[in-house]
């Protein structure tokens, strides 16, 4: 069965995204559970984890239809001593909310060597973070998304997700998400069929579904390979609506949150309308 919905807000407190996800239709959720654009907030309160678990609850959203996203300041592969701690510190805090909240995955971006140690050196650190970070939870996957490689930003490559993936100890507790502007952006061509087929053929041999949490359902405002990461809505930008038609009718992409990220949100309840007449 295919759970499509959007990153929805959360504002005014965790327990409003399920509820900002029902009124969309959606059957699926992603939230940032902090402000995603500062190091400090306040811990989650009893009662608002309370009432997240019962909105959950009551709307029908079980953890494997929800996929909580990380801050966008961590880099868990930071070149210096200071922004690494800080990010590692700010890593646990996340793991920490989803476990109070009940959830069994947090979606992350890999990290940037912001040019400053090798690729290598960097994905090492950010596997590193993982492992500190898992030793510290219980229950909770860290799900490594794929980037448009934008920058100094790693995990653009599918090796790059599978060197740090061979670097966690408890493999059970990581995975992946793929995101289809990103892969586009890196150059993946998703538009074709027969581009699509091919990578994911190469997914699963370097990667494995098995590892497959999630997918953020994006199209794209800059070419193939432009290595930009500027999502648009479906079908209004350069990959096109193909790809998703792709997605809805291959099994391989069942039982896991598929998730917009589209920036016209007026569109969301629509677009997830559209995919499900694709299924
Ligand atoms: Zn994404
Ligand atoms: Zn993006």
């Amino acid at each position: 069965m295919k759970y499509i919905g959007a990153h929805v807000s959360a504002s005014g407190g965790v327990e409003n995204a399920p509820v900002n996800a029902h009124e969309i239709g959606a059957k699926a959720f992603a939230l940032f559970t902090k402000n995603q654009r500062q190091w400090q907030s306040a811990p989650l309160t009893k009662s608002a984890i309370s009432a997240f678990r019962e909105n959950c609850e009551k709307l029908g959203y079980l953890p494997f239809q929800i996929l909580p996203h990380d801050s966008y300041l961590i880099n868990l592969g930071h070149p210096e001593k200071d922004g690494l701690e800080k990010s590692r510190i700010a890593f646990l805090d996340e793991m920490v909310r989803c476990e109070q909240l009940g959830l069994d995955r947090l979606n992350f971006h890999p990290g940037a060597s912001l040019g400053k140690i090798s690729d290598e050196d960097c994905l090492k650190r950010i596997a590193d973070s993982v492992n500190l970070a898992l030793d510290k939870t219980k229950g909770v996957i860290a799900v490594i998304e794929n980037t448009a490689g934008q920058g100094s930003n790693l995990g653009y490559k599918f090796e790059h997700l599978r060197f740090i993936i061979d670097r966690v100890e408890n493999q059970n507790r990581v995975g992946v998400c793929i995101d289809t502007c990103h892969a586009f952006a890196a150059g993946y061509d998703l538009s074709s069929e027969t581009g699509f087929k091919e990578a994911f053929q190469s997914f699963d041999q370097i990667i494995g579904f098995r590892y497959l949490k999630g997918m953020h359902l994006n199209d794209a405002k800059k070419g193939l390979n432009s290595r930009v990461d500027r999502h648009d809505n479906l079908g209004k930008g350069l990959l096109g609506a193909n790809v998703f038609q792709y997605i809805m009718q291959d099994p391989r992409f069942d039982n896991m949150p598929l998730i917009l990220e589209t920036p016209d949100e007026t569109l969301w309840k629509d677009e997830i309308q559209m995919l499900y007449k694709m299924v």
